[in-house]
């Protein structure tokens, strides 16, 4: 991390260093970081707003979010809609603010905090902190002491986080760190397992997957959706990578 070179107005902070800034709707940029903005989506993220939002995982996808696959890797990205409005906003932002405020996605929380989060040999994270200083952003003028630990407690960016780095040890595994590429079926899979759960959850109820028995023998514990992506993220170890 110390060798990677950060654009300008992004620098390098230790997560109990102050800085100063607040967002909320008396600052004059209100919003503003809700347009013009490419928001990628993790999991955890589709989870809490097909919740937020009341709807089924694939009928918040079909609806809300752009798969995109890039030759070189081996995932498929998911990003938020943008609004054709001339001003690409969020699908999600009003005058009010956001719509889905309690179930906002994690990147959302973070800003102007951007984590890092490096597995180590022995399977811990070791994670890293930046601050992103954008001219547009107002909320640097405002005289609220922060750190980046505190303000991820704040926006309660903590079990995001944590199931970030959960997530992470598929997109980090070894094998793909060294070059493994999924057949199409593997892809389907890290689709279905992780941004559609709804509909993970409908095909292990209808026992149409491999490697499924634990589901069944404790399917009682995988009707909350968090415990169900966990579940997902061990049987995605078996299916991409034990096989
Ligand atoms: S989800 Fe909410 S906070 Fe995030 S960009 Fe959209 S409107 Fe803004
Ligand atoms: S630009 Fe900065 S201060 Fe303004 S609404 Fe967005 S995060 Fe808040």
């Amino acid at each position: 991390m110390d060798q990677v070179q950060l654009p300008k107005n992004v620098t390098r902070i230790q997560e109990d260093e102050e800085f100063s800034f607040s967002c909320h709707p008396g600052v004059d940029c209100f919003t503003d970081c809700c347009r013009q903005l490419e928001l990628a989506l993790t999991p955890y993220d589709v989870l809490r707003l097909k919740q937020e939002t009341g709807l089924h995982s694939n009928t918040f996808l079909e609806r809300y979010v752009i798969q995109e696959q890039e030759a070189d890797e081996a995932f498929p990205r998911f990003y938020l809609t943008m609004v054709d409005d001339g001003r690409a906003s969020c699908v999600f932002v009003s005058d009010q603010g956001c719509t889905v405020y309690q179930g906002r996605p994690g990147a959302c929380r973070a800003y102007p905090i951007g984590r890092a989060a490096i597995r180590q040999d022995d399977n811990s994270m070791q994670q890293f902190f930046v601050l992103v200083k954008e001219t547009h952003c107002h909320g640097f003028l405002e005289k609220e002491a922060q750190t980046p630990i505190k303000y991820s407690q704040d926006q309660g960016l903590i079990r995001y986080n944590e199931l970030n780095d959960r997530v992470a040890s598929l997109l980090q595994h070894e094998k793909i760190r060294g070059g493994m590429q999924l057949t199409d079926r593997q892809k389907q899979f890290f689709v279905l397992a992780l941004y559609n759960l709804d509909s993970f959850r409908e095909q292990l109820e209808a026992n149409e997957l491999p490697n499924q028995e634990q589901y069944l023998s404790h399917k009682e514990s995988y009707t909350d959706d968090e415990q169900l992506l966990l579940f997902a993220v061990e049987w995605l170890q078996r299916v991409l990578f034990q096989q």
